[in-house]
């Protein structure tokens, strides 16, 4: 999983300096977060530090959808359809 910046965002940079991998840029017009960079800061602190820190609650968790979940998900919906 990875955290995404919304519409929220105030562009107030305080989250990108707390980021231990580097994840989070500015492309002029909006701040947002590299998924293959962002590890919700897994062996640096116990909780995502740019959602901490954001002071309008921009920053949200995105799940993604791995080919484990969808093929779990295409199980249930198999399931359902199968049933009588
Ligand atoms: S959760 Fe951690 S690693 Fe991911 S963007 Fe935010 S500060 Fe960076
Ligand atoms: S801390 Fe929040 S408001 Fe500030 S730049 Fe980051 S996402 Fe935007």
């Amino acid at each position: 999983m990875s955290l995404s910046i919304t519409s929220r965002c105030i562009h107030c940079d305080t989250c990108v300096p707390v980021c231990p991998n580097r994840a989070i840029s500015f492309d002029g017009a909006h701040y947002r977060i590299e998924p293959r960079l962002c590890t919700e800061c897994a062996g640096y602190y116990d909780t995502p530090q740019c959602e901490a820190v954001c002071p309008v609650g921009g920053i949200v968790r995105t799940p993604v959808s791995t080919p484990a979940s969808s093929r779990q998900a295409n199980r249930t919906r198999r399931d359902v359809l199968s049933s009588p």
